[in-house]
């Protein structure tokens, strides 16, 4: 597999765009004209720059609204793509991307767009290079693949090929298929993107929000099948036009880019066994059967006020590691962790977030080959000095810095808590809250960052994204996407931040991007656990008694019931699968807090609706910020 992406996918000058493409590992790069045009270097300096670092130039484009075209702009068009040609020539590209013309001045008519294309192969031949033709989903006269495909056909050069681009075919709702029957060799380059679903104007849509494949809502993987079955076998080139990734970092983006392409090849060569697809073999996505633990780093002081909340939440000590200043918590299935060593990852993790839970620990069928799969895909492999009585978890770091491990039952790792730690008794256990395990873990994050989380999970993990939800945060809205398997076995919910004066970006901000903002853990009896939680002297967040009368309003409570959710400040949703109930701690430090929830069988929901209360609720319950807001 061949690799390659357009610079207009990613941010900053064409230097930067390229280091990072290269940085990223990708073979080949689009040469996107204004790109060039803005950079004041020659084509020689650029096709210098390109090779030294270790790519090809794939393609050059665009060049627009050339076929079809009355005299004189026809022959003007020729001269034009003439002064490309010779452009091209200096930077070591044999391929020019040709798009649909969108010129009111076009003529319709496969023969006459056929017969210019033959023309324009004709001098491109002359120069050893190579046009490729594209279709524009809104394009004037031609804006479908099939349609570009008979004038290729037509067209009848060697030198003239078709360019198929995802987004031109699945925003139109044309069948991928269609391309199944194209020769191979006459697909020239293949351009993919994905998009979420939108209804919006086909060329708006394309020019802002397009994303990586996998990141969105259209069958790229489809896409990608039908060009497989016709034996192609070219560069696989990213087109992606979107704000988000055009102010994002040339880094981040470059590397979501491969990682897309990565997983999309390896789901392709799943779907068509029958097909020879140069692809490395990756080991599958994994299905997560769980947290197994939750670790937090802190210091001394600190650790201690958070071993109060977690034995006010029912939670007891139970291990003391056997190396190292590592205190285990349990209650049900669920493991809380909390490091206070003075070095390694947790206590770096401790001095840039503050007291966080740095670290998720899940539970897989095989740790090693999920290792193996992340780190094919690139996430960052870590490891960590392992001492006596300590085994090595395998781990990879997460998007936001933080450490995800890995156990299994299959190898020692599943007796982690034998090996590395002490059984002790804790002195001040206090009464059991009924706590089961953990149901979902909140990560939030700046909205810009969501889509690079949710194509990190999603290619690593058997998981679905759900519908991007709006949640309403009194300063501002914060976006929600959940990441989970059918099972329900793994649920993360993404809160992406767009403004720092949310609760959510305000967490960002205090602990200066630490991930992890709330653990909900699941009950089986919320109103037992309530009543534990109060014996054991916890204060729970206060909601407004006016979210109750609208509950009875809304869904209407029975009166009883309603005294019960209002007295212990239970929070409740339904829908027609089940019964949701929602309690939360109050803030424990810079904004990180526990929800406990008992989910009624079938509901899928995380409460949303209750969302915005709940927010309202903590921002009251907060301090002022510690530093002025502007
Ligand atoms: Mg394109
Ligand atoms: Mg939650």
């Amino acid at each position: 597999m061949r690799t390659s992406i357009a610079t207009v996918s990613i941010s900053g000058d064409l230097r930067e765009k390229l280091e990072a493409i290269a940085a990223a590992g990708f073979d080949g790069v689009e040469i996107f004209e204004n790109d060039f045009l803005a950079y004041d270097r020659s084509p020689r300096d650029v096709a210098r720059m390109v090779a030294d670092l270790g790519l090809t130039i794939t393609l050059f484009q665009p060049f627009r609204d050339f076929e079809g075209l009355p005299e004189p702009q026809r022959s003007q068009a020729f001269e034009r793509a003439e002064r490309k040609f010779d452009l091209m020539a200096e930077l070591g590209t044999d391929l020019m991307l040709v798009c649909s013309n969108v010129s009111p001045l076009a003529l319709g008519g496969i023969d006459r767009a056929a017969d210019d294309l033959r023309a324009l192969g004709e001098r491109a031949a002359r120069h050893g290079l190579r046009v490729g033709y594209e279709a524009l989903a809104w394009g004037r006269h031609v804006n479908d693949h099939r349609d570009a495909w008979e004038i290729v056909r037509r067209a009848d050069h060697a030198n003239i090929g078709i360019i198929l681009d995802s987004f031109h075919t699945l925003s139109r709702g044309l069948d991928p298929n269609s391309i199944r029957s194209i020769p191979g060799d006459k697909i020239f380059i293949v351009q993919l993107a994905d998009a979420p679903l939108i209804d919006m104007d086909l060329l708006y849509w394309s020019r802002h929000f397009r994303s990586m494949p996998g990141e969105g809502d259209l069958a790229v993987t489809d896409f990608m099948r039908a060009v497989a079955a016709t034996g192609y076998d070219g560069p696989i080139s990213l087109e992606i036009f979107n704000d988000q990734f055009r102010s994002g970092s040339p880094r981040t983006i470059a590397a979501d880019g491969h990682r897309s392409l990565v997983y999309l090849m390896d789901q392709v060569r799943i779907a068509e066994p029958d097909i020879a697809i140069d692809v490395p073999v990756l080991p599958p996505r994994v299905d997560v059967q769980g947290v197994a633990f939750v670790e937090f780093a802190a210091d001394e002081a600190e650790a201690e006020t958070l071993a109060g909340h977690l034995r006010q939440l029912g939670f007891r000590l139970t291990g003391r590691h056997r190396s190292k200043a590592v205190d285990r918590f349990s209650q049900g299935d669920i493991n809380i962790v909390i490091n206070t060593e003075r070095e390694g990852l947790a206590h770096s993790a401790y001095l840039t977030h503050g007291t966080s839970a740095y670290a998720l620990g899940l539970m897989v069928d095989d740790a090693a080959a999920t290792v193996q799969r992340a780190g094919a895909l690139g996430a960052q492999l870590f490891s960590q000095r392992v001492g006596p009585d300590q085994l090595s978890i395998p781990a990879v770091r997460g998007i936001g810095g933080g450490v995800i491990y890995f156990l299994d039952e299959k190898s020692p790792l599943g007796r982690v808590w034998d090996i590395e730690f002490e059984v002790v008794d804790d002195p001040q256990q206090r009464s059991d809250a009924g706590l089961r395990r953990v149901d979902h873990v909140a990560q939030t994050m700046n909205y810009e960052e969501m889509l690079t989380w949710i194509l990190f999970y999603r290619s690593i993990f058997v998981a679905e994204k759900s519908p991007m939800v709006d949640v309403v945060d009194p300063s501002g809205l914060v976006r929600s996407q959940v990441i989970e398997n059918a099972s329900g076995s793994l649920r993360l919910t993404l809160n992406g931040a767009e403004s720092h004066r949310t609760l959510a970006g305000r967490f960002i901000a205090e602990t200066f991007g630490s991930s992890i903002q709330h653990l909900a853990f699941a009950s089986d009896d919320i109103f037992a656990t309530a009543d534990a939680l109060r014996r054991n002297g916890m204060k729970t967040l206060e909601i407004s008694p006016n979210y109750y009368d609208d509950l009875q309003a809304r869904l209407g409570i029975e009166a009883d019931m309603l005294d019960r959710l209002r007295a212990a400040n239970i929070l409740y949703d339904r829908d027609a699968e089940g019964e949701f109930f929602q309690l939360y701690s109050t803030n424990v430090g810079e904004g990180f807090f526990f929800e406990i929830v008992q989910r009624g069988a079938g509901y899928r929901g995380y409460g949303a609706l209750n969302a915005p209360f709940r927010i309202a609720a903590q921002k009251r319950a907060l301090a002022p910020l510690s530093v002025p807001e502007v």
